[in-house]
């Protein structure tokens, strides 16, 4: 076998092959491109493109495709092959350097959330160069941004790269003030991956989870997650072909993976690569889930990447570990010196005042319809946003704040009086895995956003709010230097930090006190998407992302648009499914079973005059008693989807469906649940719980 070494990246038009296979003009200003936004000349493109192609078909590649991430949140991609024929019958391969930097895919067929209405259904694709090309399955993929022919963001990386830039203008200003020259800042990004993976013979059995990737229906395994031997075990051997397989065609497209193992939840494992620039994170972060999907049918699994697949055990989450790199440094670092230590209680502050300001954008950021049954549930964080900071960093928040003097743990003095700030260690150990944004050390670990989710939202999002509280600090700083800026910058901290003070909360997050306590403080509580939805579009945070550049009032419309539909669509696929598999596959089987039953106690009658049939008849009283139910429930599931299908208004819609029809759904599994315990294993029609979740 190849070593790691040497496979790592050798699918991926890196640095390292550009600068291999460049002229180094050439090298030389794709670099200023890439580094620094500079445009691409179509000479330059040319002679990348060439380059680009000759390497690809090395590798065995024969087609190219701008692969893209349109409003869908998963990757698009439509191949088209090198192939050129000339005049006497056979063929060149061309790429040339138009077709690398644009594309014209048809984008009538992707969501758009009325953008279409208003313009032309023609959409282009616009080279990413700073995320790398790729080859996957001989297709040289090329990253790009997907827009409407009148500018319109039709995607999620190109609002995400607006932010990148929005944040990076921003902190050039902030670390002005600290002396320190422009210079390339970006966010950085380490998406923890969880999945569950379950065999391909169980999932095939179960329309739920095939048609909506979670379970519908399920009585909870005898055994779950109680005792504790899942999370860290020794990896099985079919999941760790999987899972060695999967390293190696990561590894061969430059992607990361460093971390696996298993999870908390039986056959539930997550994947943690080395964080990078966050484009390029999110990339990478799609493409791992592509990966996962697909090489699991190698091994004769299927790989599930919804929030919750299973009711009662833990769900699948992807926390987003968010930061921001100036070079080499990441200035969440708390340094070395005071000015260091200064400059991160800025920028600490910062993003306490964005999380505080669009708590209620980041809970959105991360709603669906899946991440609703996991939020708030088994080991995730509540629906409710608060920040985490340890023992440490909250001690000194709080000397901040009553500017009194700070001690640590060695009892070495502060004083806040000057700004002579300590070199502070922060505790890394103290993880409180209970909040839903916690600072881990040097970057934030945002726990909210669900597996299924594509980052971009989230992170666009903290990057444009943190954009906007650096703007704010530089605003009021500007001019000032020296003792002055020190002083000023104190008081600024201080007065900030008592402004906010609400979102920070070191305690328990699971517990139901807090709910309260975050209520009293009058945090935003959006316990579902539809509730959570429509802040997107209010006045305030529609301000924010065009202050910054990063979504047009139109964009931010079509967006809220494109999420409420994604959520009835799939709430009207659950309430069909359900339906279905009710009428079809669970009344059939408990009727058979119950006749089963009723003909038993016949037969033993006959058999034996006097017979005792007291458990047979109580059976059977209670298989009618839970037919009658589910068809109780049914109906008025029925009614009540029906009339949601009815409603034109699609927030309203969204209403019925978060408050009337999952609460219908749920009794209505209920009502099946419980029949799933009394009746014939053999005779149950789908795989259950117990099957499912340890099946080696
Ligand atoms: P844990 O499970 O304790 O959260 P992991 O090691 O599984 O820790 O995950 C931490 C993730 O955070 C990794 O993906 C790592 O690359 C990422 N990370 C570390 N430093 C940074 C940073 N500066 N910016 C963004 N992500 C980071
Ligand atoms: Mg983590």
């Amino acid at each position: 076998m190849a070593k790691v070494s040497e496979i790592y990246g050798s699918m991926v038009f890196n640095e390292h092959t550009m600068q291999e296979r460049l002229p180094s003009a050439t090298y030389k200003s794709l670099l200023k491109t890439m580094k620094e936004g500079k445009s691409l000349e179509i000479e330059v493109a040319n002679v990348v493109a060439h380059a680009m192609k000759e390497w690809a078909i090395e590798k065995g590649a024969t087609h190219f495709t701008h692969w893209f991430q349109p409003l869908t949140g998963i990757t698009s991609e439509k191949h088209d092959s090198f192939l050129d024929p000339v005049s006497d019958g056979r063929a060149i391969m061309s790429f040339s350097g138009k077709e690398l930097i644009q594309g014209e895919p048809d984008a009538s067929s992707f969501p758009s959330g009325g953008l279409r209405a208003t313009f032309e259904a023609r959409g282009y694709t616009a080279w990413d160069p700073t995320s790398y090309a790729f080859i996957k399955d001989e297709v040289l993929c090329i990253p790009t941004a997907f827009c409407s022919y009148t500018g319109e963001a039709l995607d999620k990386k190109t609002p995400l790269l607006r932010s990148m830039s929005a944040i990076e203008k921003q902190a050039n200003r902030v670390l002005k003030l600290f002396g320190e020259p422009n210079q390339h800042i970006v966010p950085t990004v380490g998406a923890e991956q969880e999945y569950f993976l379950v065999s391909e013979k169980a999932y095939a059995n179960r329309q739920d989870l095939v048609m909506c990737g979670r379970t519908l229906f399920g009585y909870a395994p005898c055994k779950g997650q109680e005792l504790e031997e899942h999370y860290f075990g020794a990896i099985r051997p079919t999941v760790n072909e999987f899972m060695k397989e999967l390293d190696d065609e990561l590894w061969a497209l430059g992607v990361p993976a460093r971390t696996k193992h298993n999870e908390v939840a039986p056959a539930q494992h997550e994947l943690a690569p080395i964080y990078t620039n966050a484009n390029r994170a999110i990339d990478e972060n799609l493409l791992t889930m592509e990966k996962m999907r697909l090489l699991a049918s190698h091994h004769g699994l299927v790989c599930l990447q919804h929030e919750k697949p299973f009711e009662g055990i833990n769900g699948s989450g992807k926390h987003n570990n968010w930061s921001l790199a100036a070079g080499k440094k990441n200035l969440f670092d708390p340094g070395e010196s005071p000015m260091d230590n200064l400059r991160f209680l800025v920028l600490l502050t910062g993003v306490i005042q964005a999380v505080d300001d669009y708590q209620d954008l980041l809970r959105m950021s991360v709603a669906s319809a899946g991440n609703d049954h996991r939020l708030g549930a088994n080991e995730a964080p509540p629906a409710i946003i608060s920040i985490f900071l340890g023992d440490e960093l909250d001690a000194i928040v709080d000397a901040l704040i009553d500017e009194h003097e700070y001690t640590n743990a060695e009892k070495v003095a502060m004083d806040l009086g000057v700004a002579v700030l300590p070199n502070f260690l922060i505790d890394n150990t103290d993880r409180n895995r209970t909040s839903p944004f916690a600072f881990t050390g040097n970057k934030f670990e945002f726990r909210m956003p669900g597996s299924a989710v594509n980052l971009s939202d989230s992170t666009m999002v903290l990057n444009t709010a943190m954009a906007k509280s650096l703007k704010d600090f530089a605003d009021a700083m500007e001019g000032k230097s020296g003792k002055e800026f020190e002083a000023a910058a104190i008081d600024y901290i201080r007065d900030t930090l008592k402004a906010h003070q609400r979102i920070i909360f070191n305690g328990n997050g699971y517990c139901d006190e807090w709910y309260a306590e975050a209520e009293r403080r009058g945090l935003a509580n959006f316990r579902t998407t539809a509730d959570a939805l429509p802040c997107f579009v209010s006045r305030k945070n529609v301000e924010l992302f065009e202050e910054f550049e990063v979504l047009s009032k139109t964009e931010v419309m079509s967006r809220y648009e494109v999420k409420l539909e994604k959520y009835n669509k799939l709430l009207n696929i659950e309430a069909r499914v359900m339906k279905r598999m009710v009428r079809r596959v669970f009344l059939p089987a408990i009727n058979d079973y119950a006749a089963e039953v009723a003909s038993n106690i016949v037969t033993f009658k006959s058999a034996l005059s006097g017979a005792n049939v007291d458990q047979q008849e109580a059976l059977l009283h209670k298989l009618l008693a839970g037919v009658k139910e589910i068809d109780v429930q049914l109906q008025a599931l029925d009614a009540a989807h029906h009339a949601a299908l009815a409603i034109a208004n699609q927030q309203q819609r969204a209403n019925t469906y978060a408050h009337e029809i999952i609460p219908i759904m749920d009794k209505l599994r209920g009502a099946v649940d419980a029949m799933e315990i009394i009746t014939d294993r053999d005779r149950w029609p789908v795989p259950t719980y117990n099957d499912i979740l340890f099946y080696v």
